[in-house]
């Protein structure tokens, strides 16, 4: 374990690098609050420093505590890149949200604050904030690019895919060679990470990834090489391929995705399938009572693309049992003609990009 005195400029306690041109991997903790015994809060830090010059990329996991595909991500990250070799720099915040992970649950125990909405933080705020103002302050600001891991929250799942805002072109850049079949656009929601960074000129994307509670080693295995074609596409890695994605669909993400909500307790049967692909007025799912009687279907209000869908098979109104997003005919047509070439294998019901049944 490294002292934060001796990460190099610009980070922790601002310490000199004593040896520029060597390139060293350092290991740290970051206190970002403390405890009921004043204990310190501290999240682990890998920083890979280069040898060589070049952009400073941040990657982030667990600013949900139960969302742990990234968490395996960074872990493997963090050992992946030889030093020598780096043009630049890779910090990877491992588990943005202690509390909560330690909790396993979404969000900060203490009054259930989400600290995805909390950025870029505040001193003198809520513990959300002060949490997300250290984050912030101590290495999301001094860096040049950045990718956020989630997953879905507990008793669902998402489609592998990414989110960005790609009316900016700059982060366009960055969602493209990251790699993923389907983007999801728009600037976020305030007090995202993302869009906290990417209005202050750090292009950041989040990647949604299968669901809470797990490793899908599928799914991590996916979000590595994505991780790999930024790098090579920066020059961190130069020369290395830059892995553009053979089809690639991008989607709104403001306004035109919704939950779909059960208006009936019961349980649960998916009937959309195998692709997640539905037209207007297409059945979705079924939600029957349990003598078998009364059987009520959920059908698309709009033709879309289903990137989330409740796992857990019981049921109360109002709850979320399907994400839907709507495409366009066009869009529609892209995707049909990808089907047949096998494009969308991954992401049929139970697919590998989904999970790893
Ligand atoms: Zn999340």
């Amino acid at each position: 374990m490294d002292s934060l005195e001796n990460l190099p400029e610009p980070f922790g306690a601002g310490g000199v690098d004593a040896d520029p041109g060597a390139g060293r991997t350092y290991h740290v903790r970051f206190s970002v609050g403390e405890d009921y015994f004043g204990t310190a809060v501290e999240v682990p830090v890998t920083v890979v420093d280069g040898a060589r010059d070049g952009p400073t990329v941040f990657l982030t996991a667990a600013i949900h505590g139960d969302e742990l595909n990234g968490v395996k991500v960074l872990q493997e990250v963090a050992t992946r890149y030889r030093p020598e070799e780096l043009h630049g720099t890779i910090v990877c915040l491992h588990v943005c949200n202690p509390p909560a992970y330690q909790a396993q649950q979404r969000y900060i125990p203490i009054y259930d604050q989400d600290l995805n909405r909390a950025f870029r933080g505040g001193e003198r705020s809520t513990t959300a904030q002060r949490m997300a103002g250290r984050i912030y302050d101590g290495f999301v600001r001094h860096c040049d690019l950045g990718i956020d891991f989630h997953t879905s929250t507990r008793n669902r799942t998402t489609m592998f895919h990414v989110r960005a805002d790609l009316e900016d072109p700059v982060v366009e850049r960055l969602a493209r060679a990251f790699g993923s079949n389907v983007v999801l656009f728009g600037s976020g929601s305030r007090g995202t990470l993302r869009r906290a960074a990417t209005e202050d000129g750090i292009p950041t994307i989040t990647v949604e990834m299968g669901r809470a509670h797990r490793f899908q080693p599928r799914l991590i295995e996916e979000a590595i090489e994505g991780v790999d074609s930024v790098l090579a596409e920066y020059e961190l890695l130069p020369g290395r391929p830059v892995r553009w994605p053979g089809w690639y669909e991008a989607t709104s993400g403001d306004g035109e995705k919704r939950w779909l909500r059960a208006d009936t307790g019961g349980l649960v049967e998916m009937v959309w399938g195998p692709y997640p692909l539905v037209a207007e007025g297409e059945a979705i799912c079924a939600i029957t009572d349990h003598f078998g009687l009364e059987k009520r279907v959920v059908t698309a209000p709009f033709s879309g693309l289903i990137v989330g869908y409740l796992e857990n098979p019981v049921a109360l109104p109002g709850h979320p049992v399907c994400h839907l997003v709507r495409i366009d005919r066009e869009t529609r047509g892209e995707i049909e003609r990808e089907i047949p070439r096998g494009e969308f294998d991954g992401y049929r019901i139970h697919g590998e990009l989904w999970s790893d049944e």
